[in-house]
């Protein structure tokens, strides 16, 4: 009998704990019928609000229900990877709390896995029915954007609902990054994967974790992690202001030595200086971006701090 690991990242989702429990109790039977064994495990992200106490009533009804709670709120990727090192399957997968990832697929999803040989099933959603319209402008922008500089292969609207055998798991966690981008990582560790297409699914119940400027820098994240783009760009622009500034002092030579040196171009002087500087320190940022995240990587923390476990 082969084990089913689910895995379910949760921050604040008192109402969906249970809610979750009992949909995806509803695919039990189709488990049955391939001879798969149930795990699920709640990480609890450090909640504030009652998400522990739910999934400990759970765990007194059904001892296959288990809890991992955080010390503090690391955010969604360090729930994932404490999820993918506890779980013990030899399937695993990852869904939300507030049922955007419908469990209702996950017969499909082991057929590709058993039958057709795949290492993996992803999800990707097909529309962004229900999401601020600037959001979905910026989030395709994004994969564009990743799409050029980036070797590593981000779909746009792959969700992190994904099922896994336990090659993929061990492979994903023998990334021990500490800035972990899971979409970027997912990609990056290759084996087959099946694409499975669906259309957004609103949240059932709570509110998003994620606001506009949240997401921002989440894509800043997969960009410094999966790309080294900005820092060539950075090489780039100084060899162009270099050999601008080449021509200018061959100009402004030739131009004294002929005309003579009238005191002007204050202006322009004025001009170049401040645009200079500017792109000075924008290159500059962009060196500090990459040494900010090697320096919390050379530090080596924990990606997580665990409280309390059942
Ligand atoms: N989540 C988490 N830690 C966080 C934020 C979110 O574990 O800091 C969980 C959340 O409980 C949910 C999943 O990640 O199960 C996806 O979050 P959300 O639904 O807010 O994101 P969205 O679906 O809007 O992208
Ligand atoms: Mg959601």
């Amino acid at each position: 009998m082969k084990l089913l690991s689910v895995i379910v990242p949760c921050y604040n989702e008192e109402e969906n704990v249970s809610y979750f429990y009992e949909e995806l109790l509803k695919q039990e039977t189709a488990l049955q019928e391939r001879e798969i064994g149930l795990e699920l495990i709640y990480v609890d992200d450090g909640s504030v609000d009652h998400t522990v106490a739910e999934v400990r009533k759970l765990h007194e009804k059904d001892k296959r229900v288990r809890l991992v709670s955080f010390s503090r709120n690391f955010g969604k990727e360090a729930g994932i990877y404490a999820g993918l090192q506890k779980a013990s399957g030899d399937y695993v997968v990852l869904m939300d709390a507030d049922l955007q990832d419908p469990p209702a697929l996950l017969p499909r999803m082991l057929y590709y896995l058993e039958e057709e040989g795949y290492d993996s099933v992803a999800t990707r959603r097909v529309t962004r029915k229900g999401e601020p319209m600037i959001r979905s402008f910026f989030a395709r922008r994004f994969y564009r954007l990743m799409k050029h500089i980036s070797h590593t292969e981000i779909v746009d609207g792959a969700r992190d609902y994904r099922l896994m055998k336990r090659c993929v798991v061990d492979a994903i966690l023998s990334m021990k990054e500490y800035n972990r981008f899971t979409k970027g990582i997912f990609g990056w560790v290759g084996f087959r994967t099946k694409w499975l297409e669906y259309e957004n699914i609103e949240r059932t119940k709570g509110e998003t974790k994620w606001n506009f400027w949240k997401l921002f820098l989440y894509s800043l994240d997969g960009i410094l992690a999966f790309s080294t783009m900005p820092l060539a760009f950075v090489s780039v622009i100084g060899l162009i202001f270099c050999l601008l500034a080449f021509i200018l002092i061959l100009f402004t030579i030739v131009r004294t030595a002929i005309f003579g040196d009238p005191t002007s171009g204050w202006p322009s002087l004025v001009c170049i200086i401040s645009l200079i500087s500017g792109v000075q320190l924008l290159c500059l940022g962009i060196v500090g971006q990459y040494l900010s995240k090697m320096y919390m990587e050379v530090k080596n923390r924990p990606i997580y701090l665990v409280k309390e476990e059942l």
